[in-house]
């Protein structure tokens, strides 16, 4: 039975998609079955995994609208070692032509729960909106990861997030939860980032994950060679980081019940 999470976080730029593929990539490295499905029609996700949005037949779009199964539509990713479902502009279109569907925000649960057995892990990598495409992930997901920078606003913007997570708990998935808060492009030297780093521990307890992701310019120059850090540079303080995490993730679904 495969563990689904989703990677959430509102706002933009928080690092999402750089956890997402990170994670897969850790996983995959330590021998875990691994599916990210990218949920942006920024396909950032997908072309960070080494798979060319634009050279996609079939993509998480087809997935939504029923026209194609997740089978047909992954693609095995040989450089990263695990499978894609990519996303490319079409998707931002999906919004729209879902509003008149049924089961519109349960379209990719159902489409996941035909791959359960395929895959250890799925992490689904949110775009940064509570829309009708969050919502899917947000439907299909055992957890929720979010990734965030400690800064002043961050906890904020988490309020919400944390209510609507509380929303689709109470009212379409009561599987979800938030398995975790990832403190990523970290700064350790910054006095004001340690002090959001405390207050987060302080509000969350252990839903903070130990594992923090430094800032790293290994894994932002990353993208542009289409891989994860933990591809690109293993070495890389970022990647060793992720690696890290990989296995955290690993033994904190061994003790959840999911
Ligand atoms: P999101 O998906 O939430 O919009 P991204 O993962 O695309 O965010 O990250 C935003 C930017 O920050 C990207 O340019 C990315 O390369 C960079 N970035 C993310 N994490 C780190 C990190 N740990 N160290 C340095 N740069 C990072
Ligand atoms: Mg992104």
């Amino acid at each position: 039975m495969a563990k689904i999470f989703c990677v959430a976080n509102q706002k933009g730029g928080v690092g999402k998609t750089t956890s997402a593929v990170n994670l897969a990539a850790g996983l995959a490295s330590i021998g875990q079955r691994v599916l990210l499905v990218d949920l942006d029609p920024q396909g950032n996700a997908t072309m960070g995994s080494g798979v060319d949005k634009r050279a996609l037949e079939l993509t998480v779009y087809d997935v939504l609208l029923e026209n194609a199964s997740v089978k047909e539509a992954a693609v095995h990713s040989e450089q990263v070692g695990y499978h894609v479902l990519g996303a490319n502009r079409e998707l931002s279109g999906a919004e729209i032509e879902l509003v008149s569907l049924e089961r519109r925000n349960e379209r990719l649960k159902g489409a996941l729960s035909t791959v359960d057995g395929d895959y250890d892990f799925v992490l689904i990598d949110c775009p940064p909106s509570l829309s009708m495409l969050t919502l899917n992930g947000l439907c299909s997901a055992h957890g929720v990861i979010v990734p965030m920078q400690c800064e002043y606003f961050a906890l904020e913007g988490l309020t919400d997030l944390v209510n609507t997570i509380k929303q689709v708990h109470a009212n379409m998935n009561p599987d979800l939860q938030i398995i975790g808060l990832l403190r990523v492009m970290f700064d350790p030297r910054t006095t004001l980032q340690q002090q959001v780093s405390d207050q987060l521990k302080d509000h969350f307890g252990d839903k903070v994950f130990d594992t923090v992701i430094p800032r790293n310019v290994r894994l932002a120059e990353a993208p542009s060679y289409g891989l994860p850090g933990v591809v690109f540079d293993p070495s890389a303080k970022g990647s060793k980081a992720f690696i890290t995490f990989a296995k955290e993730m690993v033994g904190r679904i061994k003790k959840m019940r999911v």
